[in-house]
């Protein structure tokens, strides 16, 4: 019956699949939508370097640096050196999708000095979560070839479920990163109405990548309940 775990025709096979195929979809859509609105110029015409650069000010924040790095939507706020990065696409150009992406990262960066607990809890959870999904496999590996450990399995199981969990506190980090975005850039006019409507596409575009990564965790992790979990014959 441990056979079946390495059939190619493993039906749970289908969940995996499933969960690349959302990912692959959401990865493309928020690469499309930022590519149609990164020609949508703002009538400000400033940067995404400058904006992040007068939102940060704007919000009283003085501690954070931004830089520029390279690759498409690297963009990221890193809390524990202060530092917010963008990607060239996003720090060089005017465009809407650009001043959008880089506002995001300031909702970040407001997060932490605001001390917005869903963010403190994510970077609580990293460690454990990368620990978690490291060790699950071969704990549940090391169970079905102990005569099947069921307990070992399942504390592999609940492993993989940490990962599954950061996706999740992911969520509402990013809904308000780009939620405090959007109101920052309306409060201080860096963009008009019709720009904001498209910057908040974008924002929407980048989230629901947030969200497929967190459906297709929670396949992968289905297809382990499904597969090891309970408790089984060995015939
Ligand atoms: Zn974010």
């Amino acid at each position: 019956m441990y056979g079946s775990y390495y059939n190619f025709f493993d039906p749970t096979f289908l969940l995996v699949i499933a969960g690349l195929v959302i990912s692959g979809l959401a990865s493309a859509y928020v690469n499309s939508t930022f590519r149609k609105y990164d020609e949508f110029r703002s009538s400000k015409g400033v940067t995404g370097t400058s904006a992040a650069e007068y939102i940060l000010r704007s919000q009283g924040i003085t501690d954070v640096g931004v830089q520029q790095i390279s690759g498409n939507l690297t963009d990221n706020y890193n809390s524990g050196n202060k530092m917010l990065s963008l990607s060239e696409a996003t720090a060089q150009s005017t465009s809407v999708a650009a001043i959008g992406v880089a506002a995001h990262e300031c909702g970040h960066a407001v997060q932490d000095a605001k001390n917005y607990i869903p963010l403190r809890l994510r970077a609580a959870i990293v460690p454990v979560a990368n620990i978690g999904s490291t060790l699950s496999f071969p704990l549940i590996m090391i169970g079905v070839f102990m005569s099947w450990n069921q307990t070992l399995i399942n504390i592999g199981i609940l492993a993989f479920s940490l990962a599954l969990i950061f996706q999740l506190v992911t969520l509402p980090v990013e809904f308000d990163a780009s939620r405090r975005a959007l109101a920052i850039l309306r409060e201080g006019g860096l963009l008009q109405e019709d720009e904001l409507v498209a910057a908040r596409k974008v924002l929407v575009a980048a989230a629901l990548t947030y969200v497929a990564a967190a459906l297709s965790t929670f396949l992968q992790l289905l297809r382990l309940v499904l597969l090891f979990g309970g408790n089984r014959n060995r015939d």
